[in-house]
């Protein structure tokens, strides 16, 4: 679990309930000793810096490219992506999404948003997905999997059909926050994917 900035007890908590051994980490060392690695939700641009100051940016940026599975909720999700829009321009991308995302996307509506989604894979029904100043995936590549997309409804405006969850091999990113919701499915998913690798 990153742990520089950001909901990091919730993630740990939804870890722990998944079945994983979850731990902080916020040194190079740490990073060198985990299987997988969530980032979670927080601010983006903020992670960004400490990622940097923390001597954390390239040896994850490394890791994630060598196959360490990775989770990134919100925050998390703009950092992994390869390109961020409505970003700062200091702010620095893991590259390991071939997605644009944009920042603060929802924001330019409504600030937070809920609503229940289909998730790809997942049984038992839909996820009730929290969105707080969330982003949405504006493009994705080819290799990218589209897990889940806001409603088509009437109501959801510009947000209506926008991808919100996604995979690409080992790396996963939701623009939601399951960590707070309690439905521990997509940490689930996730520690199945570390599983996959071990
Ligand atoms: N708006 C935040 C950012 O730019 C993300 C919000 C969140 O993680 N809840 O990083």
């Amino acid at each position: 679990m990153l742990a520089l900035q950001g909901d990091v007890r919730e993630h740990l908590a939804a870890l722990e309930h998944a079945g994983a051994g979850a731990r902080p980490v916020r040194r190079p060392e740490e990073l060198a000793a985990v299987d997988g690695i969530v980032l979670p939700g927080g601010e983006s641009t903020t992670m960004s810096r400490l990622l940097e100051s923390f001597e954390l940016l390239e040896p994850l940026r490394d890791r994630i490219a060598d196959g360490l599975p990775a989770y990134g909720s919100c925050a998390g999700m703009i950092l992994l992506a390869r390109q961020v829009l409505d970003g700062r321009p200091d702010q620095r991308q893991l590259d390991a999404l071939d997605v644009v995302v944009r920042r603060n996307a929802f924001g330019r509506q409504v600030d937070s948003f809920e609503g229940d989604l289909d998730f790809a894979g997942l049984d038992d029904g839909p996820v009730h997905a929290v969105f707080i100043r969330a982003p949405w995936v504006e493009k994705a590549g080819d290799g990218v999997e589209i897990l889940a997309r806001v409603p088509d409804t009437a109501g959801a405006g510009d947000a209506a059909a926008r991808i919100v969850a996604i995979r690409q091999g080992p790396v996963l990113a939701t623009a939601f926050h399951p960590e707070l919701t309690g439905d521990e499915r997509v940490h689930r998913l996730f520690v199945g994917m570390v599983h996959e690798t071990m």
